[in-house]
């Protein structure tokens, strides 16, 4: 269906931080995928573990035991200190658990009626409940009746919060990005989480955080609320989980860590063998390379780069980020940019309207950032003086 505004480029091919079009053209990819391929494209040890598994047990259903969901689970918990996972096979699927998680939780304390409290510019998917919950009218448009149960409030701003648990009893949750990426790479104020934490402790609500795209080292930590010194109740993971292979999670703790009971949710294909030994072996792999440092390193070094060589451009009205998270917003709307940059051989995507958002591998090395860094700010400079 046509569902996708797409660029004319196919892609026939892949490794590490480069790919080649049926032309055999090549192009370094500073989107990876969408913050999906944090190992870089058919990184060996990854397809290794796609290849071998497959050979051995792809599927059983989640009727039997599954050891290596079991292993990736355990595995997830250890890197998060939380206690139980629930695996699907997008970020969307990964965000409803969580979702239903929070209305159970409201149910079992007599909260029949239950809010959760979402964010203005926040993005979570695009099945109903997701799309809901995300706040992007364009996103919703057309889709209502959209689902009952959500309240929003503007991002980054914890009084905004205070007000809604003032005047309403049956809130539930918060379910919030530890830094918007859909929403144009917004960090919040360093204390926004800790506070946010300190309301749900207040108010026995879940601490949900969807960690779909700032999760797996793409910020420097596991995942992006550690550099908080925090722990939610609930996280969803997905993108760089299976670096390319569809895997999502819903990982919980605390009072969220065993409201699911068996009969109350599932998915077929959720957690199966080959998924999980694939995100097993990404977390292997991530740990092997260091990427948490990799991503602090080249993140901060590609931050500062921007910075300075951005600074007498006036059109550049921000240049933010953290880890391999990277936005450079202008003063005006600039998706053109995508296609002039792939035409450079650059891949790039351009978030709300006018910010140029950069989620390269992890693996990005100095002269994938130089290359990255002296195109963009070409690509601005020929932009703003056309105009
Ligand atoms: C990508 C993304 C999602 C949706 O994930 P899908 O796998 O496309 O369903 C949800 N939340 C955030 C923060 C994302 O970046």
């Amino acid at each position: 269906m046509n569902t996708y505004g797409r660029l004319d480029i196919a892609f026939e091919r892949g490794e590490g931080a480069y790919l080649w079009d049926t032309n055999n053209n090549k192009y370094l990819d500073a989107l990876g995928g969408i913050a999906v391929c944090g190992l870089g494209h058919t990184h060996p040890d990854i397809s290794k573990a796609i290849s071998e598994q497959a050979h051995k047990l792809i599927h059983t259903s989640n009727l039997y035991r599954i050891p290596a969901q079991e292993k990736l689970a355990t595995q997830l918990c250890e890197l998060s200190g939380m206690e139980s996972v629930f695996f699907s096979n997008s970020g969307a699927e990964a965000n409803e658990a969580a979702i239903k998680i929070a209305r159970l939780f409201g149910h079992d304390k007599g909260i029949h009626d239950p809010i959760i409290i979402v964010m203005e510019t926040s993005f979570h998917g695009r099945t109903l409940a997701t799309l809901t919950a995300t706040g992007n009218r364009k996103i919703q448009a057309g889709f209502e009746p959209l689902v009952h149960g959500f309240a929003r409030v503007p991002y980054n701003d914890i009084e905004a919060i205070r007000a809604v648990a003032k005047n309403t009893k049956n809130v539930v949750a918060v379910l919030v990005e530890p830094i918007q990426g859909e929403g144009g790479i917004n960090i919040p104020d360093s204390q926004y989480l800790n506070e946010i934490r300190s309301l749900c402790d207040e108010h026995d609500w879940l601490m949900m955080l969807d960690e779909i795209q700032t999760g797996m080292c793409r910020t420097g930590q596991w995942f992006a609320h550690q550099h908080n010194n925090i722990k939610p109740d609930v996280m969803t993971l997905a993108k760089s989980l299976g670096n390319g292979f569809p895997i999502g999670a819903c990982v919980a703790g605390s009072k969220a860590a065993s409201v699911f009971k068996p009969g109350n949710h599932g998915s077929t294909y959720g957690g199966n063998p080959l998924a999980c030994h694939v995100a097993s072996t990404v977390i292997e792999t991530m740990q092997k390379i260091g990427a948490n440092e990799l991503a602090q390193n080249m993140g901060n070094y590609m931050l500062d780069e921007f910075k300075t060589k951005l600074k007498n451009q006036p059109a550049v009205t921000d240049v933010r980020g953290k880890g391999m998270m990277l936005g450079i917003q202008l003063d005006q709307p600039c998706g053109e940019l995508v296609a002039n940059a792939a035409k450079q051989g650059l891949l790039i995507n351009v978030a709300s309207e006018r910010v140029i958002r950069l989620l390269p591998p992890l693996i990005f090395g100095k002269t994938e950032a130089d290359t990255t860094i002296d195109t963009i700010c070409k690509l601005i400079n020929e932009f703003t003086t056309r105009k």
